[in-house]
């Protein structure tokens, strides 16, 4: 998560040096459907291809995945016959389900194939992945993302619109230490299971130290933020859950990585340190799994491994200074919430929003403001619906996105930085993380097979449009067969 300086929080650091950022598959104005057909390699199925077609960004391969995990499940309720059906293997030691949900933060996809990871590739090989990647919400940070995880929801409607931002109203600040329930909305997956009377155990998740519902972060089950454990201290944790009598494992558990997110805000995506660090969550992975084995449960575990966004190369030139556009309009530090790379502006209550957007835009579109080309302007509410990022009063009124690696600073102090980044539009593919799932529930075999069998059993291509997240939620709470206690 964090080397803020204050808090123990994933603020991404400063960039040094200089790194190769991948060809981006999206130039900056270009329509999602047809750049994320292109990030598809040419074995997807045709199938595939129409999905990504007819919808939004949403139906990726992961969404896919999701959905058919989903029905099978939910088939599986209905006594319905049908081929996910057979995935599902009974429990062999264990006396419930249990599901340990992991996040390596900042796993770009792709990651996985930079050095060899057996023990990551266990998983994939005999269960199942997102062979294209999972697209993440956004804004394409942290807390934002990993609280949609946990909740199914948009950052709009859990509250967590970014990393960092301030309630309009009461005028206070929330960080990534805020662990005050008002600002975490929606209801996440421990205090579902908590309200059930049954016992979930988090391993640092964001909001998981937030008490809401019957989930009161309880010791010894709800480990508080120390980015010093070592990530080895982690998975023992973890392990040491399954040497309790068979009632007392908690059902649900999370376990939480702050690499490679932190090596590649220092150096870029592309860097041996990276690798060094992948190889390192793919040991993790390893030890998790022996633990398992050990205890002869490794067969009854669903383990779901994902980041919670990627990464991309940032440097030096690819910048754009809001002072460069003082012909056109005037920025004060002060309305802006956030730089980059989402840029944020809150202007007072006697400004126009749709006259600053029209003045910055006319700047930017002018050929005389660097890079202005690479930054465009919305009002939120204007914004492509597909990033679902306008609707709460959190979300400052004029939202800026910038073009992939590019950072938006407010006037040229001639730094020479380089490293990397996140936050950026999500149908960038340099923004796409990992899903991998196993376990009881997970078939053995190829995404593909997946992907045949979704479009056999779900007339899902126009129907299904929630998120993918949210998508990916609902087979935890069906996996726990757990009633939701609110539908979104
Ligand atoms: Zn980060
Ligand atoms: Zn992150």
């Amino acid at each position: 998560m964090g080397i803020d300086a204050v808090k123990p929080s994933p603020v991404p650091i400063k960039e040094e040096n200089s790194s190769n950022q991948s060809t981006s598959l999206l130039s900056f104005d270009t329509d999602i459907s047809t750049a994320t057909t292109a990030a598809e390699p040419s074995t997807t199925t045709v199938l595939l291809f129409s999905l990504l077609l007819s919808t939004c960004i949403a139906l990726s391969a992961a969404v896919a995945f999701a959905i058919l995990f989903f029905s099978s499940i939910r088939s599986t309720n209905h006594h319905h016959t049908s081929t996910a059906i057979q995935i599902a293997r009974p429990l062999t030691k264990l006396t419930h389900p249990v599901v340990i949900l992991i996040s390596s933060d900042g796993f770009r996809f792709g990651y996985q194939f930079k050095t060899p990871t057996p023990n990551i590739h266990r998983l994939i090989n005999n269960g199942t992945e997102a062979e294209t990647g999972l697209i993440p919400v956004y804004p394409t940070l942290t807390f934002p993302n990993h609280y949609s995880i946990a909740t199914g929801l948009y950052p709009a409607y859990h509250g967590i619109i970014n990393n960092k931002f301030i309630d309009p109203i009461a005028g206070d600040s929330f960080t990534m230490a805020s662990h005050e329930p008002k600002w975490w909305l929606g209801e996440p997956i421990w205090e579902t299971i908590a309200n059930h009377g049954l016992k979930a155990a988090t391993y640092f998740w964001p909001g998981s130290e937030v008490k809401k519902g019957l989930w009161d972060c309880p010791v010894n089950y709800c480990a508080p933020y120390n980015e010093s454990v070592p990530f080895e201290e982690r998975v023992d944790t973890v392990l040491n859950y399954f040497d309790l009598p068979n009632p007392d494992i908690p059902i649900f558990m999370t376990l939480y990585f702050e690499d490679p997110d932190h090596q590649g805000h220092q150096v870029g995506p592309d860097d041996p340190q990276i690798t060094e660090a992948i190889s390192h969550i793919d040991a993790l992975i390893g030890r998790l799994i022996k633990g398992l084995e050990k205890r002869g449960v490794f067969e009854d575990v669903t383990i779901i491994m994902v980041g919670d966004h990627g990464m991309v190369g940032t440097c030096d030139q690819k910048v754009i200074f809001l002072d460069d556009l003082s012909s056109w309009i005037n920025i004060p530090t002060q309305w802006v919430k956030d730089y980059t790379p989402v840029l944020s502006i809150r202007p007072p209550s006697d400004q126009s929003p749709s006259e600053i957007v029209a003045k910055m835009n006319q700047g930017l579109s002018s050929g005389k403001v660097k890079n202005g080309d690479k930054l465009k302007v919305y009002l939120k509410e204007d914004l492509p619906k597909r990033l679902h990022y306008w609707d709460s009063d959190r979300i400052p009124p004029i939202i800026g996105l910038v073009a992939e690696g590019f950072k938006i600073e407010q006037k040229d102090l001639e730094s020479k930085e380089c490293g990397g980044s996140h936050g950026y539009d999500n149908a960038f593919f340099s923004m796409r993380t990992i899903f991998i799932g196993h376990g009881p529930r997970f078939p053995r075999g190829s995404f593909q097979q997946w992907v045949i069998i979704i479009c056999k059993e779900c007339a899902f291509a126009s129907s299904l449009t929630p998120f993918l997240y949210q998508e990916m939620h609902k087979p935890i709470i069906n996996l726990l067969d757990v009633p939701r206690t609110i539908e979104f």
